[in-house]
């Protein structure tokens, strides 16, 4: 089964008050212009179900929407948005640790990461946030087809390599992605099928 196919939208949130219960859920989280929103409506083949942003940043909704085995796909704003002043960046990397910290049905996190620019210190701040939960981190390496083939796999060995520190201490596990050439979908199906399945 395709838990991304067909997904539909449910809900948006902009405090953590209001976050709605869910059974279970797994949110989306990256810096802004990683290509979340890409991955999202590539994932559910739908071409506008996340808003691909022209100004990156500024949404600050926390979006759920409903996957195929009735659980929940949390999009969470993204992060490192330079244009927005600091103290509202601060504001939101607080709420962001809030969630992933005490979420209680948050099953799993995808972290998005452009390939060609991946593990800044936001990017590691979300990892520390999600390793006191014990639960796992799903990366991916996004807009791929940016890169030639040998450079992917360059590129793909360094993150390897830079997550061996954290990879000893949370489950993180980690594919290539590119919503242009639709490249990873299946994979990201099947990891997180099976923290549904767990
Ligand atoms: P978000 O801010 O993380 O939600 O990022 P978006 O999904 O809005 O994407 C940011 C920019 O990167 C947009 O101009 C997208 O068209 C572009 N982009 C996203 N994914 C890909 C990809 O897989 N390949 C390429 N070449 N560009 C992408």
């Amino acid at each position: 089964m395709n838990l991304f196919q067909n997904a539909k939208f449910f809900t948006t949130v902009n405090h953590l008050k209001d976050l709605p219960n869910t059974p279970a859920e797994i949110a989306f989280v990256g810096r802004s212009n990683a290509g979340k929103s890409s991955a999202i409506n590539t994932l559910c083949n739908h071409v506008r179900l996340a808003y691909v942003s022209k100004t990156p940043g500024r949404t600050q909704h926390i979006n759920f929407f409903e996957l195929t085995n009735g659980n929940f796909m949390v999009d969470l704003p993204g992060y490192g948005y330079a244009q927005v002043p600091e103290a509202v960046r601060a504001h939101w990397v607080k709420l962001l640790g809030d969630y992933l910290q005490t979420r209680k049905q948050l099953i799993g996190l995808v972290l998005i990461m452009d390939l060609r620019h991946p593990l800044k210190a936001l990017d590691v701040q979300m990892l520390n946030f999600f390793a006191l939960t014990g639960r796992p981190v799903h990366i991916l390496l996004s807009k791929s087809d940016k890169l030639s083939k040998n450079e992917q796999i360059k590129a793909f060995a360094a993150v390897k390599k830079a997550l061996k520190p954290f990879m000893e201490r949370q489950q993180i596990t980690v594919q290539l992605f590119s919503s242009l050439k639709k490249q990873g979908i299946e994979e990201v199906n099947q990891v997180v099928s099976q923290w549904f399945a767990d």
